[in-house]
């Protein structure tokens, strides 16, 4: 597990060289360490290395590994970065302290319900199809401006950001830069984009909040079948 550490060290070191270069402050980025697939053991090795923002795909995946790693370092923070069925959108508010795949107003309805029947309320990004691909989640860059108004006037959501993952057989920098001046054009602030490949671009291009799994964690096994969280 020593290379999870040594993983991370040097993962962070290039994000603080990347938000420096960018001319940010130190500090302004956050790197959230996508544990999805590996094991508990893992998440714990990151955690000893200093590790506190963890992001999962699926609520069932993450409900069983996070509770009791939760009891032990209450500061962690857990992100939820997949697909979300309206369903579990109870146990999603409950286990998450940031949901970033706010994509579709039937969700937006169902977490409203989730936060008010629990009283809590994570942070909530708009999930969007920068690249406007037909297979891929996420309210097209043209809706976002109906759907944030709906969010938040209708729902009353917690609202503070955009979240993308752009097309992947393309350079990501066109869509960091779309991504970018959506979010400014709205007053939000807060911008997750960049992944392991191409987290450093982000940075450059404003990401708030970068989603580095296999940089950190390695190689994941490949998934049996694409499922929702
Ligand atoms: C898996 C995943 C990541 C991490 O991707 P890596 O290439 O392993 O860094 C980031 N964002 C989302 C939405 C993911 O599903």
């Amino acid at each position: 597990m020593t290379s999870i550490s040594q993983n991370l060290a040097s993962i962070s070191a290039r994000v603080s060289a990347a938000s420096r270069k960018a001319g940010r402050e130190d500090g302004s980025v956050t790197l959230v360490a996508v544990s999805k697939t590996h094991p508990a053991e893992a998440v714990r090795a990151a955690l000893a290395a200093g590790q506190r923002e963890f992001g999962e795909n699926r609520v069932q995946e993450a409900a069983a590994k996070f509770p009791a790693l939760r009891a032990e370092f209450p500061d962690l923070r857990l992100h939820l970065i997949g697909p979300l069925q309206t369903n579990k959108a109870v146990d999603a508010v409950r286990l998450f302290d940031v949901i970033q795949s706010l994509d579709r107003p039937k969700l937006a309805a169902s977490l409203a319900g989730a936060m008010a029947k629990l009283q809590r309320r994570p942070d909530c990004y708009i999930q969007v199809n920068i690249g406007d691909e037909p297979q891929k989640a996420g309210i097209a860059p043209a809706l976002v401006e109906d759907f944030l108004r709906e969010c938040r006037d209708r729902h009353g959501l917690p609202v503070v950001g955009l979240m993308c993952i752009p097309p992947v057989d393309q350079p990501p920098e066109p869509y960091f830069t779309q991504l970018r001046d959506l979010a400014r054009r709205h007053g939000l602030t807060q911008l997750s984009m960049g992944m392991s490949g191409d987290f450093e671009a982000a940075i450059a291009l404003g990401a708030t909040a970068v989603r580095v799994g296999t940089a950190i964690f390695g190689e994941r096994a490949p998934p049996a079948a694409e499922t929702k969280a």
